[in-house]
C-alpha cells in the first residue's frame, strides 16, 4: 500500500492545505494528516481541537486518516508504515524553510521522500497564521477556512476576549 503523511500544525486547517489532501489522497493508497505541535508557533487551537476539525473538514475524502503525533516526524512515518511525506509549496520563503527541513529527514531516514505540491492559483498567499490574524481583528474568515473551522475560530475569540 502506496501511503504518504501530509504533515503541518494546521492551527487551523485551511482550504489551502485541504486541497493538497484532496490532490494528494489521488495519488496515494491513503494519506494520513499528522499534525503536530510546531514549537516555533504559539498555538492558538489545542491539538486534539485542530484533529477534530481535520477529521469533520476532509470527511468527503475517503481514504484519509487523521492522527497526532509529538515525537519526530520520521518515527510518525515509521509507526504509520508511511514513507512519502507531502508538503505544499507557496513561496521562496516556504521553499527555504521546506529544503532545510526535508534533508534534515533525510540525513535522520534516508528511506523517507519528501515531495512537494504547488499550492493552488486561489490559495497561494493563505496561511493559518493570516487566517488567525484576519479573525483576531474580526475580518471574515469565510471561503479561506471550511465552516465548521470558522464557527470554531469565532468561538475561540470569544473565549479569549472573556479572558482579558
Ligand atoms: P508547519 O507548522 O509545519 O509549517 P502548516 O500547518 O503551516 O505547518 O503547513 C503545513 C503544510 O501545508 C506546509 O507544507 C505548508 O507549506 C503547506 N501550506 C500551508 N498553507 C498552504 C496553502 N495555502 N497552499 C498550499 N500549501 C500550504
Amino acid at each position: 500500500m502506496r501511503r504518504a503523511v501530509c504533515s503541518g500544525s494546521f492551527d487551523p486547517v485551511t482550504y489551502g492545505h485541504i486541497d493538497i489532501f484532496e490532490r494528494a489522497s489521488k495519488m496515494f493508497d491513503e494519506i494520513i494528516v499528522g499534525v503536530f505541535h510546531n514549537i516555533r508557533k504559539k498555538a492558538f487551537f489545542p491539538i486534539d481541537e485542530r484533529v477534530s476539525l481535520i477529521r469533520e473538514a476532509t470527511s468527503h475524502i475517503d481514504n484519509l486518516k487523521v492522527a497526532s503525533f509529538s515525537g519526530i516526524l520520521p518515527d510518525f512515518m515509521h509507526e504509520n508504515s508511511a514513507s512519502v511525506i507531502v508538503r505544499g509549496l507557496r513561496s521562496v520563503t516556504d521553499f527555504e524553510y521546506e529544503l532545510q527541513e526535508a534533508q534534515m529527514i533525510k540525513h535522520i531516514s534516508p528511506d523517507i521522500e519528501t515531495i512537494f505540491m504547488l499550492t493552488a492559483q486561489d490559495y497561494y498567499f493563505l496561511s493559518s497564521s493570516g487566517v488567525r490574524e484576519l479573525a483576531l481583528f474580526h475580518g471574515d474568515v469565510k471561503g479561506l477556512v471550511p465552516p465548521c473551522v470558522e464557527k470554531a475560530i469565532n468561538r475561540r475569540i470569544s473565549e479569549m476576549s472573556t479572558k482579558i
